[in-house]
């Protein structure tokens, strides 16, 4: 993540003429703790941009917002606002599910699934190659997503605590929220180890 002091709309006005920035994922999770937006604590609505320098060969990196910082700057960049995604809505049998969902493949609705349930489940928002990952996916979401990234989160799964699967995972989750589907991740289970 880019550590950026955002405050205020000058920092904000030469944030956009340095760099490019594009809106990633907008979402609003319960909870959520221990993560920084660009002027304090993320608690529960976030927006991550990711900004690529405009100048020279610089990489691009993610800048994450409360909503209040992600309003001024959607209206400097002159777009419409990217609305939050409520996994703990859309994920629920027999909720509406976001526009976008229609068109993901298999394969990216399954990944798309399990970053957000591991978010969920963590209270954490998505990170590192979670974040190019669900890039990947908005971009392109009828294609499926290099294979890599179903990898890198078989990998990530495997970093949890108490060592349970996305199967424990999603189990645990239910007695918060007992009206949670149960999702299948059989397209990317090939690729964990
Ligand atoms: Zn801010």
């Amino acid at each position: 993540m880019l550590d950026i002091d955002l405050r205020g709309d000058k920092r904000k006005r030469d944030f956009v003429d340095q760099y490019e920035v594009t809106p990633v994922v907008a979402a609003k999770l319960p909870e959520i703790r221990n993560e920084y937006g660009c002027c304090g604590p993320v608690t529960d609505e976030f927006h991550i941009f990711r900004a690529k320098p405009k100048s020279g060969t610089g990489a691009a990196d993610f800048v994450v917002m409360g909503p209040g910082c992600a309003k001024s700057l959607y209206l400097l960049l002159d777009i419409s606002p990217n609305k939050p995604l409520q996994p703990t809505s859309f994920f629920r049998k027999g909720a509406d599910i976001p526009e976008i969902y229609h068109r993901l493949c298999p394969f990216n609705r399954q990944l798309h699934d399990a970053i957000w349930l591991l978010c969920l489940s963590w209270r954490v928002i998505p990170k590192h190659h979670s974040l190019d990952a669900l890039t990947a996916i908005y971009n392109k979401p009828e294609q499926p997503v290099d294979s890599v990234w179903a990898e890198k989160l078989g990998a990530t799964v495997a970093k949890d605590r108490q060592g349970r699967g996305m199967i424990g995972i999603m189990a645990d989750l239910r007695k918060k929220l007992p009206d949670l589907r149960w999702f299948k991740f059989d397209e990317l289970e090939t690729y964990w180890t």
